[in-house]
C-alpha cells in the first residue's frame, strides 16, 4: 500500500472540518429560534375603515403596487410573560405599534424620508393590561417589497429578547474573527515577491466586502452604532459587491475562454450595481427593488462562472479547481439565504452564508501552498544561478594552464588593498618572479614540455605559500604574489625560500631543473600608487636578472624618497 502524504491528510482534515462546521451552522439556526413566536391569525387593511382580510404572516399582505401604507392586526394572547415585550425587524419602513387605542411605539414618520428608513430591530415593551388586546401595526414604505415586512415577531420577557438578539448573531460572530484573520494572512502573503499580485488583490477585496457584509448582518452592531440607514446601505452595497468581486477572483484564475465569459458576468454585476445605486440616489429605493433581479441573476451568472471554472479544471488548471470550492458553497448558500428571505424557511432571521468562510480558507490554503512551491522553485533556480555566476567569475579570473589567478583578479584585489591601507607603511608586499632562461626549455624540449614546466613551477610555488596569498600569472612565465599584512623584510624571507624550493624541485619527471629570479616591493603609504608599485617590483626583478639570476632583489632604496621623509619626521620628534 502506498503511504499517504502529509498534504493528503491536511486536505482530508480540512474538508471534514469544513463539512462539520457547515452542518453545525444549519443546525444552530433553527435551535436558537425555538418557541416564543407570536402566534395567532393576522389581518390586514390598506386603509382604516375598509374590511380586515386575513393573510399568512410573516409573508407580506397581498398589496397593490401603488399602496404605501398598510394596517396589520392580530390579537395578543390572554397570558403574557413578565415584562412582556415584542422583538421585531423592520426594513425600510416607518411604523407605529398600537395596543387597543394607545400608540405604544413609533419608528420614523409615516411619510417619505431621505433614502428610506434602513434596517433595524426593535424591542417594544407592552404596557400592563395588554393581555388579550388587539395589536395593530400601521406601516409606511414606498417599497412594496418591504411594506408590511417585520420578519417573525417574538413575544418574550425583555431580558430573553436581548439574549435572542445575541444568539442570532452566532453565525456572524463565529466567522468574523476567522475571516478577519484570513484577510490579515492574505495581506501578509501578498507582500511576497513570488505572490500572484492580481489574484491576491482581488481576493483581498472580496474578503473585505465579505467582512463588511457580516458585520452589517449582525444584530449587535446596533448596540455599537444605532444608524439603520448606514448599516442598511453598506449591507446592500456589499451584497451587490460580493458576487462582482468573487467573479473578478474567478476571472484571475480561469483560462482564456473563461476570462472572456467572466468579463461579461462581471460587467453584468457592475451594470446592476451602477443601476441600483443610481435608482437609490434618485429616491426609487433602487437597492431594495434591485434585489429581486439580483436573486434571479445570481444563480444564472454563477452557472456561467461554474462553466468557466469546470472548463479550466478540465484543462488541468488547479487554481480553478480550488476556486470552485468557495464558489459552489457561497453561491449555493447565498441563493438559499435569498430564497429563505422570501419564503421564510428559516425559523429565525439569519444567514448560512457566514459559514462559507471555511470554504474561503480552503482556497486561501491552496494559494499559499502554491506560492510556497513557487518560492521553493525560485530559490532552487536562484541557487543554480548563483553557482553559475560564481563559476563564470572564477573562469574569468583564473588562468587555465597554471590554475593561478590572472590580471583581472589582481586588479580588483590590489585596488581593494590599496583602498583599505592607503596611508599605511608596508601593509602588503608584491613579489614578482620570472623563470630563468625559459626560452631554452621551449627550444630544447618543445612548447608542450614548456607548458608542463610552467604548470609544475606554479604548483611548487602554490605548495609553499598560504591560501590567503594571492598568486597571479602576470603573463608568459612571469608570476606575481600579493602578500597581505606582510612587510618587505618578511616578504624577502618568503621569496628566498620560494627561490630555493624552485631550485630544489626538478620538474617533468625529474628531468628538468629550473631556477627563478624574484623582485620584491611594498606599498609605501599615501604618496604611493599602483603604477609606481608595479614599476618598482618589475625593476627589482630586472635587478635580480641583471645581477646573475636565481636570486631575490628588493626594490631599490634610492627610489623610496618617502623613506627619507619618514626618517626626517622621526628625527624632528
Ligand atoms: P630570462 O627570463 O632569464 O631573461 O630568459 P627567458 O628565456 O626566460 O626570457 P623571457 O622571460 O623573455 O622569455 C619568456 C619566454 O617564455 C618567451 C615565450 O616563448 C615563453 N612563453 C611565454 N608564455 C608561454 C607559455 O604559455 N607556454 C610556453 N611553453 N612558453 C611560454
Ligand atoms: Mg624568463
Ligand atoms: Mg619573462
Amino acid at each position: 500500500m502506498q503511504a499517504k502524504s502529509a498534504e493528503w491528510y491536511t486536505a482530508v482534515a480540512l474538508r471534514n472540518m469544513f463539512a462539520l462546521f457547515f452542518f453545525m451552522a444549519l443546525w444552530l439556526l433553527p435551535v436558537s429560534g425555538m418557541a416564543a413566536e407570536l402566534e395567532g391569525q393576522w389581518y390586514w387593511q390598506a386603509e382604516a375603515g375598509t374590511e380586515w382580510q386575513p393573510f399568512d404572516f410573516p409573508h407580506t399582505p397581498p398589496l397593490d403596487n401603488h399602496d404605501d401604507k398598510v394596517w396589520l392586526k392580530t390579537t395578543l394572547p390572554d397570558m403574557l410573560p413578565k415584562d412582556a415585550s415584542l422583538l421585531m425587524q423592520s426594513r425600510d419602513q416607518a411604523f407605529e405599534v398600537w395596543v387597543g387605542d394607545e400608540c405604544i411605539y413609533r419608528y420614523g414618520e409615516l411619510r417619505p424620508a431621505f433614502m428610506a428608513y434602513g434596517q433595524r430591530w426593535h424591542i417594544v415593551n407592552l404596557p400592563k393590561g395588554s393581555a388579550g388586546q388587539d395589536l395593530r401595526i400601521h406601516a409606511y414604505s414606498p417599497s412594496d417589497h418591504n411594506l408590511g415586512y417585520f420578519g417573525k415577531i417574538w413575544l418574550d420577557s425583555d431580558v430573553d429578547q436581548v439574549l435572542r438578539i445575541f444568539r442570532q448573531d452566532i453565525p456572524y460572530l463565529m466567522n468574523i474573527p476567522l475571516a478577519a484573520f484570513l484577510l490579515v494572512l492574505m495581506l501578509i502573503y501578498a507582500g511576497s515577491p513570488a505572490a500572484p499580485k492580481r489574484l491576491y488583490k482581488s481576493f483581498i477585496a472580496f474578503m473585505s466586502a465579505f467582512l463588511v457584509w457580516m458585520v452589517c448582518a449582525t444584530n449587535s452592531k446596533q448596540y455599537l452604532f444605532d444608524a439603520p440607514l448606514f448599516w442598511r446601505f453598506f449591507m446592500q452595497l456589499s451584497e451587490y459587491l460580493l458576487p462582482l468581486l468573487a467573479n473578478i477572483v474567478i476571472f484571475q484564475v480561469v483560462d482564456r475562454k473563461g476570462k472572456w465569459l467572466m468579463r461579461w458576468t462581471v460587467l453584468a454585476y457592475a451594470l446592476l450595481l451602477v443601476g441600483v445605486l443610481a435608482a437609490e440616489f434618485m429616491g426609487f429605493n433602487g437597492m431594495s427593488r434591485g434585489l429581486a433581479l439580483f436573486y434571479v441573476l445570481l444563480p444564472l451568472l454563477e452557472l456561467v462562472a461554474l462553466y468557466a471554472i469546470v472548463r479550466s479544471v478540465h484543462y488541468g488548471n488547479m487554481y480553478a479547481k480550488a476556486v470552485s470550492v468557495p464558489l459552489v458553497f457561497m453561491a449555493g448558500a447565498g441563493t438559499i439565504d435569498g430564497l429563505s428571505m422570501y419564503r421564510h424557511w428559516y425559523v429565525m432571521e439569519g444567514h448560512i452564508l457566514p459559514y462559507t468562510t471555511l470554504s474561503l480558507c480552503v482556497f486561501a490554503a491552496f494559494i499559499v501552498r502554491n506560492q510556497i512551491k513557487r518560492e521553493r522553485m525560485l530559490m532552487t533556480r536562484e541557487k543554480g544561478l548563483k553557482q553559475e555566476v560564481t563559476q563564470a567569475i572564477e573562469k574569468a579570473t583564473t588562468d587555465n594552464l597554471t590554475k593561478c589567478y590572472n590580471r583581472n583578479k589582481l586588479e580588483v584585489v590590489l585596488a581593494t588593498e590599496i583602498l583599505q591601507h592607503k596611508n599605511e607603511e608596508e601593509p602588503f608586499t608584491l613579489v614578482m618572479m620570472d623563470i630563468d632562461f625559459f626560452k631554452r626549455i621551449n627550444d630544447n624540449y618543445g612548447h608542450e614540455v614548456g607548458d608542463v614546466v610552467l604548470a609544475g613551477f606554479a604548483q611548487t610555488i602554490r605548495q609553499n605559500i598560504k591560501r590567503k596569498d594571492l598568486f597571479v600569472r602576470w603573463g608568459g612565465e612571469e608570476f606575481l604574489i600579493l602578500f597581505r599584512h606582510c612587510t618587505g623584510e618578511e616578504a624577502m624571507m618568503i621569496a628566498e625560500r620560494l627561490r630555493s624550493k624552485v631550485e630544489e624541485t626538478p620538474l617533468h619527471d625529474g628531468r628538468i631543473h629550473i631556477t627563478s629570479s624574484l623582485g620584491v616591493a611594498s606599498w609605501h603609504g599615501a604618496e604611493d600608487s599602483e603604477a609606481k608599485l608595479l614599476k618598482r617590483v618589475d625593476e627589482a626583478l630586472y635587478m635580480a636578472k641583471r645581477t646573475g639570476r636565481n636570486r631575490v632583489c628588493r626594490e631599490p632604496k634610492n627610489n623610496m624618497h618617502w623613506f627619507k621623509n619618514l626618517y626626517s619626521d622621526d628625527k624632528t620628534e
